[in-house]
């Protein structure tokens, strides 16, 4: 069947009908022969190209070419109407005032009853302004990428569905660098957990400002980022909200890479507790040492005491001398008991013992490198937190690392790691600190968390009274320490405490 004949109106409409539908379209029409000799041309068509119908009957359309339009366009579109089919382009035309225009051209070639092409349907309008528009658009669009890629920000723009609409070149490094295809995602899972579940039908639940997060990279130290999210109405692309416009809402994350800031900040805060534990250790040892030199002074003040009492049937006289002498010792006694340095208040607070071994481990570095310690720091990814005395904590963990790193520091002592490990079982936390040092024997097991009791050596140095402090530590938190051997060789020291705070 030809393509004429399968022109079948469902109701017979005059000719003239056509004629004058044709005539008053609001398109500027033309039909040619072949040959594109224009043959007709409509109202319309003058109004677009400024030529009267007599100024143009006659003539080949290309009468309007500015001649600027790429022969490869002309080629494409006559091979096209050679083919028997339809062509729909863009054409750079002039006008008969000789101004030029944009225009959207629709060529269709009209079938004779043979099926050949006997005549050429055109149809166009001047998309001068659309195509001014366009370009204004595209400029805009990359007006706005280069000031977005220029700045130093992170910026991430996610549609309704958390889609990334737009992003610079900052989130795109920032991306290359975390190893992560959508950082925009992990910040988010991080600073408003459930805004997957709540962007689309509760966006504003998912908006914040000056929000701190902190995202690990395989292999590499975390990065900190200060982030703000903000709601965008945008307009609703979709056709049948055309019009019923539904503004759709995009979520506009913003984000500054705060890492070097971070750093410094942690450092001086690594300072400032290194400061505060090596005060709290220099004035527990004072009150350590004037308890050792009591208790030590009391032991003879005793013998004296039962000796008095047995010369003062022989020898009252010289029994009352010792007997002042004795009061006179004790008064001495007490005031030395009064100096001695009281613990410091320390107020309880949610603590998370991953963040204290951190800083433990911190505090401990330069004394890790000095013994070529080796660690392997195994903390678990979520660890609760419990109710406790961060800076005791800390004494405590920095005691037990203390010890293991003496314990490997020996001359000529080979193994030399270090594991440190958090886990979370049932309502506890169980910390391991296990060294490759040489052990603990099983009378040192015993006797180890009495105070002043050390196997060390150390001109002064060692009281004795790093492990009976850490385990008065873990017991004034209701935990425990236990002492045992490391499958692999060395100490293993086990700390255990219940989330609650009771006793385990
Ligand atoms: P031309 O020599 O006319 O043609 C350029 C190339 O097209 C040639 O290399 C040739 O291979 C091919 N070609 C030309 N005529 C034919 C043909 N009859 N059969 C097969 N191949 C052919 N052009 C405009 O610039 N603006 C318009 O608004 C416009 N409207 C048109 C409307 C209709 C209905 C038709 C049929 C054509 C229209 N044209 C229009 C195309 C126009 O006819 C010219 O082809 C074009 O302007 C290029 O003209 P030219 O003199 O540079 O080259």
């Amino acid at each position: 069947m030809s393509a004429a004949s399968a022109f079948s109106p469902q109701v017979s409409l005059p000719p003239e009908l056509y004629r004058q539908a044709v005539e008053e379209a609001d398109l500027a029409i033309s039909i040619t022969d072949r040959h594109a000799n224009i043959l007709y041309a409509n109202a319309a068509f003058t109004r677009v190209t400024g030529y009267q119908p007599e100024q143009v009957i006659g003539h080949n359309e290309s009468m309007l070419s500015h001649r600027t339009t790429p022969r490869e366009v002309y080629q494409e579109l006559w091979t096209r109407l050679a083919a028997g089919q339809p062509w729909n382009g863009r054409l750079l035309n002039r006008r008969q005032d000789g101004s030029v225009y944009l225009a959207e051209v629709s060529i269709t070639p009209v079938h004779a009853p043979d099926g050949s092409v006997s005549h050429y349907l055109g149809m166009h309008r001047d998309v001068t302004t659309l195509r001014q528009l366009e370009c204004m658009v595209n400029n805009q669009k990359q007006l706005i990428a280069s000031v977005l890629d220029a700045a130093p920000m992170v910026f991430a723009l996610l549609d309704g569905n958390g889609g990334l609409m737009l992003s610079n070149q900052a989130y795109h490094s920032m991306a290359r660098e975390l190893s992560n295809d959508n950082p925009a995602h992990a910040l988010m899972d991080t600073l408003c957990p459930d805004w997957r579940a709540q962007l689309a039908s509760d966006p504003a639940h998912c908006t914040f400002t000056d929000q701190e997060a902190r995202l690990d990279r395989p292999g590499g130290a975390p990065r900190w980022y200060t982030c703000s999210a903000q709601l965008i109405r945008l307009s609703n692309e979709a056709v049948d909200g055309f019009f019923c416009a539904q503004n759709a809402v995009g979520l506009l994350l913003t984000c500054t890479d705060i890492t070097a800031l971070r750093a410094e900040q942690e450092r001086a805060r690594t300072a400032a507790l290194k400061a505060i534990l090596a005060d709290e250790e220099r004035v527990a040892s004072i009150r350590e040492s004037l308890s050792a030199a009591l208790f030590r002074l009391e032991e003879p003040m005793n013998v004296i005491f039962s000796a008095v009492n047995l010369l003062r049937r022989r020898d009252p006289a010289s029994a009352s001398m010792l007997e002042d002498a004795l009061d006179a010792s004790r008064v001495h006694l007490d005031a030395l008991r009064e100096v001695i340095p009281p613990r410091g208040p320390e107020t309880m607070s949610n603590v998370n013992l991953n963040e204290i071994l951190r800083d433990v481990l911190d505090i401990v570095t330069p004394s890790l490198l000095a013994n070529g310690v080796v660690v392997d720091w195994l903390p678990a990814p979520t660890l609760p937190t419990m109710y406790g005395r961060s800076v005791q904590l800390r004494i405590l963990f920095k005691a037990l690392i203390d010890n293991a790193i003496e314990a490997m520091s020996g001359k000529g002592w080979a193994r030399r790691e270090l594991t440190l490990k958090t886990r979370q079982r049932d309502d506890c936390i169980v910390i391991t600190v296990a060294d490759r040092g040489p052990g603990m024997s099983p009378d040192c097991e015993l006797r180890a968390f009495e105070p002043f009791f050390t196997t060390k050596r150390g001109g002064g140095r060692h009281l004795g009274t790093g492990l009976s402090r850490a385990y008065q530590v873990a017991t004034d938190h209701g935990g425990y320490i236990d002492l045992g051997e490391n499958p692999g060789g060395g100490c293993l020291v086990t700390v255990e405490f219940r989330l609650d705070g009771d006793p385990v």
